[in-house]
């Protein structure tokens, strides 16, 4: 039943899940953890955060109906998510909103920790540091504060929800002040390049020693990709994709969002782009990966 919201490719050894809906993932995610012996983690590179609370959506319109606490009856709806159980998980996926299904499936304990790469939060999860300057600036106000900005590395407490969304400033390298137009560009054509994962990868590491991982790759995980992400030919072909090939090498199983019209929606002037053009060229990327490993491993 749960293959009914993907479609299942095999190349050479590696498991890739495309589904059309993101929370669809859900179902692979799930059957990915039943071969593990422990909850995977998920990197996942994403124009969106997805990042809401789970059934949140759906709680809301059966306590409007009905009355009482939509928090808890969407909590209470995540527990009975169990990734041993189809049915659960089906009930699930086909009552998760938009954005809500990392946070089920970390809550529920699908996965373990979810680390999101993406382009519409600059700020990500608040460091200690962060949240203390903001407090200051705002009690201070309209008086300067009295701390100084934060400097990274920074701390990082453990989210209830397991979900660490990674900061970005812009473009590596973007000395615009004030950041503009052509800046968004020049970030959304980085998204994959090894210069820029690679800083991502280090915001991620410095979030997650705190809950006990030297950093993203240390233990197993699945690597998540929304095709939305993608806003140009440019952002699909990264100059040095290293860094990218060695997440996809590394993963124990790939997940694909297509996300037809996110797609359409999200990529810039006049580019010609769609998920199906972004998925073709992403396939291939994992085959050139993939069997680039291989030779590798055989010389
Ligand atoms: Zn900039």
């Amino acid at each position: 039943m749960l293959q009914n919201f993907f479609q299942h490719r095999h190349f050479f050894g590696k498991d890739i899940y495309i589904v059309d809906d993101h929370h669809k993932a859900l179902a692979p995610w799930a059957l990915i953890r039943r071969d593990l012996d422990r909850a995977p983690n998920l990197i996942t590179i994403d124009h969106h955060t997805d990042t809401h609370e789970a059934f949140l959506g759906h709680a809301h319109l059966k306590t409007m109906d009905s009355g009482g606490d939509a928090w808890e009856l969407a909590r209470s709806f995540v527990k009975r998510i169990d990734c041993r159980d189809d049915q659960s998980l089906a009930w699930a996926i086909e009552h998760l909103r938009h954005d809500e299904h990392i946070d089920a499936a970390t809550i529920s304990g699908v996965l373990n920790y979810a680390f999101c790469i993406q382009l519409s939060d600059s700020g990500g999860n608040p460091s200690t540091e962060q949240q203390a300057y903001d407090a200051d600036r705002q009690a201070r106000w309209p008086q300067p504060p009295t701390l100084l900005p934060p400097l990274r590395p920074m701390t990082y407490a453990d989210p209830a929800n397991h979900v660490f969304v990674i900061s970005h400033d812009c473009a590596i390298g973007c000395t615009r002040m004030p950041h503009n137009d052509d800046c968004v560009v020049e970030h959304g054509n980085m998204i994959i390049e090894s210069i820029y994962l690679n800083d991502q990868l280090a915001r991620g590491a410095e979030m997650s020693r705190f809950v006990g991982l030297a950093h993203l790759e240390v233990q197993p995980y699945i690597l998540d990709i929304d095709l939305d992400a993608f806003h140009s030919r440019r952002a699909i072909e990264p100059a040095d994709p290293s860094t990218f090939y060695r997440l996809i090498r590394n993963a124990e199983a790939i997940t694909v969002a297509t996300e037809a019209e996110c797609v359409d929606e999200l990529k810039f002037d006049d580019e010609p782009i769609d998920a199906e053009m972004l998925l073709d060229r992403l396939m291939t990327h994992i085959e050139s990966a993939v069997s680039a490993g291989r030779a590798a491993e055989t010389q």
